[in-house]
């Protein structure tokens, strides 16, 4: 039994964010324990929509929660800082010193004591440690990485519709980061050009570069073979069974030799967990940096860390990372970390898979039901499709705010569409 506990979750995430809000609503709300929350950015996104961001279909303003007033109204404790350390015996988790963005300090490295660990960092892309790609690429990981290629994007689209000049952008990765990603670019120049009338559609060539045989490769193979016929009727350029060797100033380096020429290049194919996982304290890691963990979530050698989210691998447990997983594993914890403090012992997490939806911005949505759903097993598309890919951000949303306060930011965003332009034009 720990009474009185510091619960410290670094990462306030899909999982992070719904854990703290849950725990400080109740262990900090009554005063059992003290919840804190520590993440390296000042706001929350939920991360699935980074790509909308990143197109500038959506308006990452409208989007963003700020961790600090959050905080104050769930009973829980924010600081900003960026993990980087951990010392396991004294129960500390060392954080890197901030600064401004001009280098000037503005505090130093601190370290932070904890009863319980809840470790959420997520997840970033994969480079694979092909040449080029980290010098190159854009990824859309973090709120700040979506913002910067939306900057870029809006910048030379400017530059096009001035100057008439000719641009391209190629993705590489045909999960649905990179899928989805390519679907709301189109949907952007599309909504640029009604805008301006430049004829930018035609100046402006998009390429989805994949290694293997088809798209989407954790989806039944209906789903790619209809994605990608969406995509190439959207005028993308789709290459299959296409490698990528390297990353260079003009564009792509194909295994043939040939080069794909790019003025944008994205980087979306693969995750793997942020380095600094590999030196914690001799915790242990998978292949891709992603902390082991036992079933109940606590890892291998420490039971007093527990590890959510894209960063955790469960032993024995075959597990995508999305938001699904995140989110089951954070109303897990939610669930049994007050009975853990009070001594109980820990039941297995178990995952039910309910099912994967794509989509393909306001032209497609796509889906594969799981074996607990209404319709075992079944497909959707269309409406039903986009209204379950919204849904799923929606109960997020419920989650964290309530429904009240949920139902207020969806019609907030109802009213926006009437009154904004539906793309980012600044
Ligand atoms: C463009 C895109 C589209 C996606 N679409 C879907 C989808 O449609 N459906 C789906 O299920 N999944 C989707 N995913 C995957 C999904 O977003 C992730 O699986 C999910 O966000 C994982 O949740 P998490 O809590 O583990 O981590 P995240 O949600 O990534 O949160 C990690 C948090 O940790 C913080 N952090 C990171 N490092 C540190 C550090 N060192 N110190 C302090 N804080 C740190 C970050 O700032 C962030 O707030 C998509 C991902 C991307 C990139």
């Amino acid at each position: 039994m720990i009474e009185n506990a510091s619960i410290v979750i670094v990462g306030g995430g899909v999982a992070g964010m719904e854990i703290a809000t849950q725990l400080g609503n109740t262990l900090g709300r009554s005063k059992k324990s003290t919840i804190t929350l520590i993440d390296r950015d000042s706001f929350h996104v939920w991360k699935p929509m980074l790509h909308t961001i990143a197109a500038g279909t959506n308006d990452v303003s409208l989007q963003k929660i700020s961790f600090m007033a959050h905080a104050s109204q769930h009973h829980f404790t924010y600081w900003p800082g960026e993990m980087s350390g951990l010392d396991r015996q004294n129960k500390l988790v060392h954080l890197q010193p901030i600064k401004m963005p001009d280098g000037t300090l503005i505090i130093g490295k601190r370290s932070f004591h904890y009863d319980v660990l809840i470790i959420a960092v997520g997840s970033c892309a994969n480079d694979f440690g092909i040449s080029g790609v980290s010098q190159y690429c854009h990824f859309i990981d973090a709120r700040w990485q979506a913002m910067a290629f939306n900057r870029t994007v809006r910048g030379h689209l400017f530059r096009c519709a001035m100057n008439s000049t000719e641009m391209s952008i190629s993705v590489v990765g045909g999960g649905a980061t990179g899928v989805e990603l390519v679907a709301e670019l189109v949907q952007f120049v599309e909504m640029a050009d009604n805008y301006s009338q430049f004829d930018l559609n035609k100046k402006i060539k998009i390429n989805l570069i994949e290694n293997g045989p088809y798209l989407l490769p954790a989806f039944p193979q209906k789903i790619s073979s209809a994605v990608e016929n969406q995509l190439k009727k959207l005028g993308i350029n789709v290459l299959l069974n296409t490698k990528v060797i390297a990353a260079e100033e003009e564009g792509f380096r194909l295994e043939d030799g040939q080069l794909i020429k790019s003025t944008l290049m994205v980087w979306a194919a693969g995750v793997k967990g942020p380095d600094f996982l590999k030196h914690l304290d001799h915790l242990e890691v998978n292949a891709n940096n992603m902390l082991l963990v036992k079933p109940t979530l606590q890892t291998t050698l420490d039971d007093s860390i527990f590890v959510v989210g894209d960063c955790a691998s469960v032993i024995n447990a075959n597990l995508s990372p999305t938001a699904q997983v995140a989110h089951q594993q954070a109303k897990y914890l939610i669930k049994e970390i007050p009975n853990w403090l009070a001594g109980k012992k820990l039941p297995p997490f178990e995952y039910h898979y309910l099912g994967g939806i794509v989509s393909l911005g306001k032209y497609a949505a796509y889906g594969s039901l799981g074996k607990y759903g209404v319709f075992p097993g079944g497909f959707i598309q269309g409406k039903v499709a986009q209204y379950s890919y919204d849904f799923l951000y929606r109960s997020h949303q419920k989650r964290i705010h309530g429904l009240f306060k949920g139902y207020l930011l969806w019609l907030a965003e109802q009213i926006n569409k009437i009154t904004r332009p539906s793309i980012r034009l600044d």
